[in-house]
């Protein structure tokens, strides 16, 4: 009896139809680094299907090239020539964000796809606006260098009211960039802000079903489903405590299943008391702190057996993003922790 993360090959190609029916100009680039955002990017060739294919690691690129021909958007760049050669190998489009990184390319022999990166505000990575305009000149001499597009980050397009996400496109709409494909927006900004879609969009979060918002969205479609099995049932009485540290007590006799997953799993160990758990098509809560390889959960007097399936998120009943919050994270971080331990299928 295992936990058991099912990834959804019907949800990947509809969470992927909404991002074309939301910026039908725009080519795609899918964000699959981090291994899918933990969804395994073997469990995830419907998302192959964008236009181009966003990694964060030359490992992330190889990996990729086994499964698919399309082409591949390096983030970080290359820095030296032995990078640059096997990004050139792999068929990727490499970013520069920063000026050092133009030695690494300027002599390059091959055609070589280049992406810009500005930084318009979030001051993470990228180009200042003086930075992009010499680099611009640079490359320019060297004919096997193609500067297929202009891009820049958000760093609160989570937040659709925040006065930053138009200090930033302001920022990028006053660079001299109109000859270039241009690209902004991430989840966020094509569920909220379709005026700066432009030439690209790079989707992660919400191919996976999930809401940058932190409120699930209603025609997403959950990718993960993590579930586990109960491995035994308990009576207790009132009074009684469960778990480490004995910080959960009973009110009333009560019945405990515990479940077979554990943060050594991947389930979050800071999920609240009270954190909702799926078990036979109804929510139970979490009862007492999560151990690495066990939850308990008090199912009162509700009738279930060991064996019984327990969903932790990925439901229309139960979304990763209602977890994120009882655990005070992001669902982005509840996907990419799903650790190796757990058996991934495809469903
Ligand atoms: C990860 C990433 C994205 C995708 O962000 P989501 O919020 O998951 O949509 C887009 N652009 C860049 C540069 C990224 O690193």
């Amino acid at each position: 009896m295992h936990a058991v993360a099912a990834i959804s090959q019907s949800a990947l190609a509809h969470n992927l139809s909404i991002v074309r029916a939301q910026a039908p100009h725009s080519k795609i680039v899918g964000m699959v680094k981090a291994n899918a955002y933990g969804h395994h990017l073997i469990h995830s060739t419907p998302l192959l299907q964008a236009d181009l294919l966003g990694v964060s690691e030359l490992s992330e690129a190889r990996q990729l090239r086994q499964l698919c021909n399309q082409p591949i958007l390096l983030l970080p760049g290359v820095y030296n020539a032995t990078e640059l050669n096997e990004a050139i190998e792999l068929g990727c489009h490499v970013v520069i964000h920063h000026p050092s990184q133009i030695t690494a390319i300027a002599n390059v022999d091959q055609t070589l796809n280049v992406w810009l990166k500005v930084d318009t505000g979030m001051h993470r990575l990228g180009l200042s606006a003086d930075e992009l305009n010499l680099s611009i000149q640079q490359l320019a001499k060297n004919p096997n260098i193609h500067i297929e597009a202009v891009m820049s980050h958000f760093a609160c397009a989570d937040e659709p009211n925040n006065i930053q996400n138009l200090q930033q496109i302001s920022h990028f709409d006053q660079l001299d960039i109109t000859s270039f494909n241009r690209s902004m927006a991430n989840s966020a900004a094509i569920l909220s802000l379709p005026n700066i879609h432009f030439d690209y969009v790079r989707p992660g979060i919400m191919l996976y079903g999930v809401s940058p918002f932190g409120k699930p969205h209603e025609s997403l479609q959950p990718v993960m489903e993590l579930s586990a099995p109960i491995l035994s049932l308990k009576k207790i009485s009132a009074g009684e405590r469960v778990g480490y540290g004995a910080t959960w007590q009973a009110e009333e006799d009560t019945t405990i299943a515990v479940i077979g997953i554990g943060y050594g799993d991947g389930y979050p160990r800071h999920a609240r008391n009270g954190t909702p758990i799926l078990i036979n098509n109804k929510l139970y809560p979490l009862a007492g702190r999560v151990s690495m390889d066990l939850i308990c959960v008090d199912i009162g007097n509700a009738s279930v057996n060991i064996g019984d399936k327990a969903i932790l998120w990925g439901h229309a009943k139960l979304r990763v993003e209602t977890i994120a919050q009882y655990s005070d994270t992001i669902g982005y971080e509840l996907l990419t922790h799903v650790s190796s331990r757990v058996n991934f299928i495809q469903s």
